[in-house]
């Protein structure tokens, strides 16, 4: 299964690709989580990445289309992989769309989950998660259990003004990226509303019902 997960931020990408990757015994690359790992490790790329990400803003398509080409290459991916936060831009699908036809792996699915935009400041200003195992909870809507409610962390770029930013980013810079997917007959889209486990449902069902036809 070769797959990529689209959608604003908070829609859910993150949950669902983890049980996703662990539903078809794939990878998960979350361009999001590689970034906030070379900004912490301090590498040349995170020192470049970290105001852009604090911002809001994209960090530039060179930067992270090399990191993902390079991750893609790995052996982990021969049988499949689950990209979640990329592509984001146009310039980005086009040059994974490059890299995959001379490599000759074709992409199965582009899975969108879809969330209005009043759902999302409620979503991401509300969301935490835990260093130690990387789930993600909610304050409200899925709170942490007790014993792990002390340690469990904000994003830095889950405040108000940043997610306006990400989500207007979202509409400008990474919708267009849904018309290249469906004019290839790549394109599902869920109800991003449901609850996590009915979206979950609703993503295999069309999986792999598009696998077989
Ligand atoms: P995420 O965890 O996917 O919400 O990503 C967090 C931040 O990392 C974004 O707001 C961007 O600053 C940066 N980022 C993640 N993926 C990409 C990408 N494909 N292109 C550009 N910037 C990205």
């Amino acid at each position: 299964m070769r797959m990529i997960l689209v959608g604003a931020p908070g829609a859910g990408k993150g949950t669902q690709a983890k049980r996703l990757a662990a539903h078809y015994g794939i990878p998960h690359i979350s361009t999001g989580d590689m970034l906030r790992a070379a900004v912490a490790a301090g590498t040349e790329l995170g020192k470049k990445a970290d105001a852009y990400m604090r911002a809001g803003d994209l960090v530039p398509d060179d930067l992270v289309i090399a990191m993902v080409i390079e991750r893609l290459g790995q052996p982990d991916c021969a049988k499949g992989f689950i990209l979640d936060g990329f592509p984001r831009t146009r310039p980005q699908a086009e040059a994974l769309d490059r890299a995959l036809a001379e490599a000759k792996i074709p992409l199965d699915a582009v899975v969108l989950i879809d969330v209005p935009d009043e759902a999302i400041l409620d979503r991401i200003t509300g969301r935490r998660s835990d260093p130690e195992t990387g789930t993600i909870y909610h304050v409200r809507f899925n709170p942490p259990p007790p014993e792990i409610a002390d340690r469990v962390v904000q994003r830095k770029d889950d405040t108000a003004e940043a997610v306006r930013a990400r989500i207007a980013k979202y509409h400008a810079e990474t919708e267009p990226v849904l018309p290249f997917y469906e004019d290839k007959g790549l394109l599902i889209r869920v109800d991003g509303l449901a609850h996590p486990d009915e979206v979950f449902a609703a993503i295999t069902g069309a999986l792999d019902a598009a696998r077989k036809g």
